[in-house]
């Protein structure tokens, strides 16, 4: 599916990938992933994320299944250009907490010839396009959308349900703050909301 192979004349290969999806549907296992096909590939490899997430660890980036890969914590994205020269490929995960600036960030990466595989949630919890993502899905060539399972229906599930009671746009936190749901069930639960 993408031209993984490292071509000789380095401008062919920049390029910006997106891996979107809501919480539990395994956004940074396939970021890891791919990163993991690169290093194997002997491709240097720099993965970046935002200093806000710290639920785990400063170091690394963290799957859910404790998948591990080394990362550097960011304030804000323009300070990825300064981790990125002499670099094949950028990982970024939880994109969606970044500035809006990670769009033109990335496009500098890409235009100078780097890969750049972006994961991040798609949606916030109250549904809407969330942070920097909708305009990275606009800019990248590569659009992947995983999907978790509906803790309610088993139908795929795209909506990441906050479930304890707080108005913030940003929780962190994992199975005790939310739950993935399908469209239908989400609904559901919205209107049950609204009538109590
Ligand atoms: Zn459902």
């Amino acid at each position: 599916m993408f031209l993984e192979n490292k071509t000789s004349d380095s401008k062919f290969r920049g390029w910006i990938e997106v891996i979107c999806g809501s919480m539990f549907s395994g956004k940074t296992e396939e970021l890891i992933r791919r990163l993991n096909r690169a290093k194997i590939a002997k491709q240097k490899v720099e993965i970046f994320k935002p200093i806000i997430d710290t639920r785990y660890d400063e170091e690394n980036v963290v799957s859910h299944d404790e998948n591990t890969i080394l990362s550097t914590a960011v304030e804000t994205s323009s300070q990825i250009l300064l981790y990125t020269n002499d670099v094949d490929v950028v990982g970024i995960d939880e994109a969606q907490f970044f500035d809006t600036e990670l769009v033109s960030v990335c496009n500098k990466l890409a235009n100078s010839g780097i890969r750049v595989i972006v994961a991040g949630l798609d949606m916030d919890y109250l549904g809407k396009p969330f942070g920097p993502l909708p305009s990275l899905l606009a800019t990248a060539e590569y659009v992947t959308k995983v999907h978790a399972i509906c803790m309610n229906c088993g139908n795929l599930a795209q909506y990441s349900h906050r479930i304890i009671g707080n108005d913030k746009l940003v929780v962190l936190g994992e199975k005790d703050s939310y739950e993935p749901l399908c469209r239908v069930c989400y609904n559901k639960n919205l209107l049950k909301k609204k009538s109590n």
